[in-house]
């Protein structure tokens, strides 16, 4: 099964027709979920002693796809879609074939280079400091999980006393789970700060509820909440911090994308005083799973806090660059910020902000629809691209039944979520190819 022969040829000319034949569908079919008993009996077994040959390609392009949902839809608008450009997607086959380490400089010296140039314009978005750096990893709960243990780390190399003691990070209550994911894992507390009548974290909000908490070492401020697109003030945010001798991480996750639109840059005026901050292109920067920017102002503590040090790792410690894998949980690594970086080389950053503006503009066209529908009310106004509300006179079980009649119909992908206990319904947009008309004909179906 190794080595490039006629039957290798055929099977690369049948993938290749494949993936570009996936690529040329406009739109992809939204599919939907089966169960696992639809499955097997449709599918059965795929692993055999003698092999399925060619055959395994068409379970893939058959069945199997049948039952993903494609997130890359114009009118899945559920959770946070994912809408790749076709540089990225098409990059990533070529990423796939080229078994490049991304964890060294020394192995993957030149895929390294033009990521850190990927993590640089990003860094500049933020206003981040030229000795700014940092890693792609698989996503931003994995990131937030390795800036905290930074933080930590830096914490207890500042006062040993601190050591012993156990640590605190304070979030916004409307923080996103992977923050309290992470501090689960860490094994540390997490305080939940008070947010505004906006759903903001405040600095005075902030400040008020770790004054007197002992162990304080991190804060994480929400740039983009992923229910509501909520900024916290994070100019406020990074004050508490200075007073504190707290770390400020930014988790961008879902909105930091927003750096790159002017109309929105200013919600995000603090940012640059971060320690560290997550954004995922995976979101909202068009590039396909699994890629999460992790930056930190200064690199040299994550290399402190996530180097691996072992006789058969030595040698690629010898060089002066930074090797990714120091920077954050993980050792081995794919070069998973290519296709991101090869799309932004290709296209260039104002397609991006183009393409960011655009579908910020399709966000308010959609809080317009809904002002303009008397049985539609929106639980805010927007600040990015997240449009919540609520069908008045909708109990759960009508949001329910509508969503899976969506799906089932394959028409589009929109769920449920809640909002202070009550259920209501959200639009995520964060694909340029969504439409006006199937914003309104998603809206149409509430009637
Ligand atoms: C999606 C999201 C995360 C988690 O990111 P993953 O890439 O799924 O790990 C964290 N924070 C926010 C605000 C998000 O929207």
């Amino acid at each position: 099964m190794h080595g490039y022969d006629a039957e290798t040829e055929n099977l690369a000319q049948a993938v290749l027709r494949a993936a570009c034949d996936r690529l040329r569908l406009d739109p992809a079919p939204l599919n939907g979920s089966r169960s696992l008993t639809e499955l097997e009996a449709e599918i059965g077994d795929t692993v055999t002693e003698d092999g399925l040959g060619l055959r395994a390609l068409d379970l893939f392009t058959g069945p199997l796809s049948r039952a993903c949902i494609s997130t890359d839809h114009p009118r899945f608008l559920a959770f946070v879609p994912c809408a790749p450009t076709e540089a990225a997607m098409l990059f990533d086959l070529l990423v796939g074939v080229s078994s490049v380490y991304g964890g060294s400089w020394l192995e993957g010296a030149g895929a390294v280079f033009a990521e850190n140039q990927a993590l640089r314009w990003l860094a500049d978005l933020a206003g981040l400091p030229s000795e700014a750096g940092g890693v792609f990893v698989p996503g931003a709960t994995v990131g937030t999980l390795s800036a905290l243990v930074t933080a930590r780390h830096r914490a207890r190399a500042g006062t040993p006393a601190a050591s012993g003691r156990r640590g605190v990070v304070a979030a916004s209550a409307n923080a996103h789970s992977s923050v309290a994911a992470a501090c689960e894992v860490m094994d540390v507390d997490l305080v939940d700060v008070p947010v505004d009548a906006g759903g903001r974290m405040t600095g005075e909000s902030l400040r008020r509820t770790v004054a007197g908490i002992d162990g304080l070492f991190a804060v994480v401020a929400t740039a983009g909440t992923t229910n509501l697109g909520i900024v916290d003030d994070l100019a406020g945010a990074a004050e508490v911090c200075g007073e504190r001798g707290a770390w400020l991480h930014v988790d961008g996750a879902y909105g930091a994308a927003g750096l790159a639109a002017p109309s929105v840059r200013g919600l995000f005026d603090g940012v640059e005083r971060a320690d560290s901050l997550v954004v995922d292109p995976h979101k909202w920067l068009f590039a396909p799973y699994d890629c999460c920017a992790l930056l930190y102002r200064e690199p040299e503590a994550a290399r402190e806090a996530h180097t691996q040090r072992a006789g058969y790792l030595d040698i690629l410690a010898a060089t002066k660059e930074t090797n990714p894998a120091d920077l954050a949980v993980g050792l081995t690594r794919r070069a998973r910020g290519l296709p991101f970086w090869f799309s932004v080389a290709v296209n260039g950053t104002r397609a991006y902000t183009r393409a960011v503006e655009r579908t910020l503009e399709l966000a308010r066209f959609a809080a317009d629809e809904v002002r303009r529908r008397p049985h539609l009310e929106l639980i805010a106004e927007p600040d990015l691209s997240v449009v919540a509300f609520r069908r008045l006179g909708w109990s759960p079980e009508q949001y329910h039944v509508w969503s899976d009649r969506l799906l089932l119909t394959g028409f589009a992908f929109v769920v449920p979520t809640t909002y202070g206990g009550e259920t209501v319904t959200r639009l995520a947009v964060v694909n340029p190819r969504t439409t006006e008309a199937d914003i309104s004909s998603i809206l149409d179906t509430m009637a």
